[in-house]
């Protein structure tokens, strides 16, 4: 078939991509890449829009200019996968693609007249931006998940491949290729093989947006707004994921709910606002004092919780202690003012034998009682 009507059937197909493409944009208002992908997928169409009209429009525009835009367009869409990730493509790299097409185009139009180097440094210009965006597509994958990522990573695989064998097979079978349009069933598979890149690359970012958008509510949804720790539904289902580890690891471990003491009188004599921020410093000093592989997480009000593991040298009772210490030994201050903070603990051992988390936290909370009727500032650990 003629690959210039090839070519311009995937026109619409791209132009329904910069339709979503659009959308996603005005939507997702979180990060600049949606707005490159719209820009690289509208700049990559009118490339193939020109090269569609070859022989019709003068060689500069048809030839040179819509290669140079058809190829273009991967590079402003690699800055897209690199600004959603966080990051940016370095300088080097988009300078260096960039004068690839500059230099590269022009020169193998008119001054080496060879249509199978152009079609060498289209498949090169092409093919390394593609490749550039793996490590970025990495990146988003491990914040918001693989779904979309899965799918650029595949789609790219399969562009790279298909490009490569039809460069390839250009190359060594057909050098003498009057023009990359014309008849050559290798060329016109390939740009059949596009539908299905431009196609799944419109799909993918868009994924990748949904994705991103998904992981955002999911923190939100799993963080105390306030103290930024973990909030009470995150620590239930790490609980529930430690527990069944647990049973296996056999390490002493315990539940411990930690409360403020006199919290009230902060409010009452200082102010919400500087409760809030007594809280805040609370947690600051409770996240410093748990090691990593125990976890702690805000309750509500002025209640935290911690699982913490005994370890070598200390129990989880000691452990404990040391955290309300530290509490002790860090008073808030403000403007010079000094307010000093306690906390009382009730600890409750937890054994693997499958414990119900409701149970655990009532005995903890009894412990905790205790501690406060026994003067607080204390742990008190509930007995087995
Ligand atoms: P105790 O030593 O017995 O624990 O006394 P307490 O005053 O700490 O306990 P109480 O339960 O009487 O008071 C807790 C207070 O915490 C009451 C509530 O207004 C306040 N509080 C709960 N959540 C927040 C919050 O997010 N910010 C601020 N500033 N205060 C809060
Ligand atoms: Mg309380
Ligand atoms: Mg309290």
């Amino acid at each position: 078939m003629d690959s210039k009507t090839l070519i311009l059937a995937l026109v619409p197909v791209i132009l329904a991509g910069v339709f979503i493409h659009a959308v996603n944009a005005a939507i997702q208002q979180n990060s600049d890449g949606p707005r490159w992908w719209l820009a690289g997928t509208a700049t990559h169409g009118i490339g193939l829009g020109l090269i569609s009209l070859r022989g019709v429009v003068p060689d500069a525009l048809g030839v040179v200019l819509g290669d140079m835009l058809a190829a273009g367009g991967f590079i402003i869409m690699l800055e897209g996968v690199a600004r959603f990730a966080g990051g940016r493509v370095p300088r080097w790299q988009s300078g260096g693609l960039a004068a690839l097409m500059v230099i590269g185009f022009p020169a193998f139009t008119w001054g080496l007249d060879s249509a199978a180097l152009r079609f060498a440094v289209f498949g090169l210009g092409v093919i390394i931006p593609n490749l550039l965006m793996l490590p970025y597509l990495s990146v988003i994958g491990r914040r918001d998940g693989q779904p979309g990522v899965r799918l650029l990573r595949y789609t790219i695989y399969y562009f790279v491949a298909s490009l490569a064998v039809i460069c390839a097979g250009v190359l060594l079978f057909d050098p003498e290729l009057p023009s990359v349009l014309a008849p050559n069933q290798m060329v016109a598979i390939g740009i059949l093989s596009l539908t299905v890149v431009e196609t799944n690359l419109v799909f993918g970012f868009v994924l990748l947006s949904a994705g991103h958008s998904a992981s955002v509510l999911r923190r939100a949804a799993l963080t105390d707004h306030l103290t930024g720790l973990p909030n009470r539904r995150a620590f239930e289902a790490l609980v529930h994921r430690v527990f069944c580890e647990a049973a296996t690891a056999g390490r002493q471990s315990a539940l411990a709910v930690f409360d403020v003491d006199h919290f009230k009188r902060v409010n009452d004599t200082h102010g919400h606002d500087v409760g809030d921020a007594v809280l805040q410093h609370v947690a600051q000093v409770l996240n410093g004092e748990i090691r990593d592989t125990d976890h702690v997480a805000r309750l509500g009000g002025e209640e935290f919780v911690a699982l913490i593991h005994a370890g070598a040298q200390a129990s989880v009772g000691e452990i404990a202690d040391r955290v309300r210490q530290a509490v002790e030994d860090a008073p808030f201050v403000r403007d010079g003012q000094v307010i000093a903070i306690t906390i009382s603990a009730g600890l409750v051992a937890v054994n693997g034998d499958e414990p119900s988390l409701t149970r655990l936290f009532k005995r903890a909370d009894e412990a905790l009682y205790e501690a406060k009727g026994a003067g607080r500032n204390r742990v008190i650990l509930a007995a087995a």
